[in-house]
């Protein structure tokens, strides 16, 4: 398929003692974000094949958010998604959900002292739209596979959207504290339909393009 394309850069979420969620399965989040991020990577290059497909680890390496999100800000990716499960004191929270930067980037840089020129402000501001519009394709191609809650589309103040200067989103899964959500994403054919479900909305992204 032909694409405008260049660059996804696929972060699989947590690594080294950062580990993540501990889930009913008992395998730690960082293992499972590898996983899919491995077969994400693989079924995008099938698909995709003039397009880069970059992961921001391959192993369990230790690895800062910062550090996450300049490896796309590096390449200046089309697309940055950091790969998630969630996890919830509530036994019954159930579904996925996805994050973009919102306006917490421009808070972020008032924080660090930085000044906001207009240049990064329109930077910011396209970077954001694509990535709002990759938050509702995930969702909406999560909604066709998978018959439990869309919790939507929200705004989040987190390192690896508020640094990033190309369209980023942090997306949740599934809930690793879930009795049955939980059991199932360990589960190849569970597996394979997150990577088709993610893999749709990726196509459908870069078409949009
Ligand atoms: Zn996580």
């Amino acid at each position: 398929m032909p694409v405008k394309a260049r660059t996804i850069v696929i972060d699989p979420g947590h690594s080294g003692e950062n580990e993540g969620a501990f889930g009913v399965a008992r395998i730690h989040e960082k293992y499972l974000t590898l996983q899919i991020a491995l077969l994400l990577a693989d079924r995008l290059r099938a698909l995709m094949p003039d397009v880069e497909v970059v992961l921001t680890r391959y192993r369990d390496e230790s690895l800062s958010l910062s550090e996450r999100i300049e490896v796309a800000n590096r390449l200046h990716a089309d697309l940055f998604l950091s790969l998630h499960f969630n996890n919830s004191l509530n036994p019954d929270a159930i579904g996925f959900e996805s994050f973009w930067a919102g306006d917490y980037w421009a808070a972020d840089m008032v924080k660090a002292g930085v000044e906001i020129t207009d240049e990064e402000r329109v930077a910011r501001e396209q970077a954001g739209m694509g990535a709002e519009r990759m938050a509702y394709c995930f969702n909406r191609a999560m909604r066709h596979r998978f018959e439990v809650l869309d919790r939507g589309v929200k705004t989040g103040d987190y390192t690896v959207l508020t640094r990033a200067r190309v369209p980023a989103v942090v997306l949740e899964m599934a809930f690793l504290s879930h009795a049955s959500e939980g059991l199932s994403a360990v589960m190849p054919e569970y597996q394979s339909r997150l990577v088709q479900a993610l893999s749709v909305a990726v196509v459908n992204y870069v078409r949009g393009m």
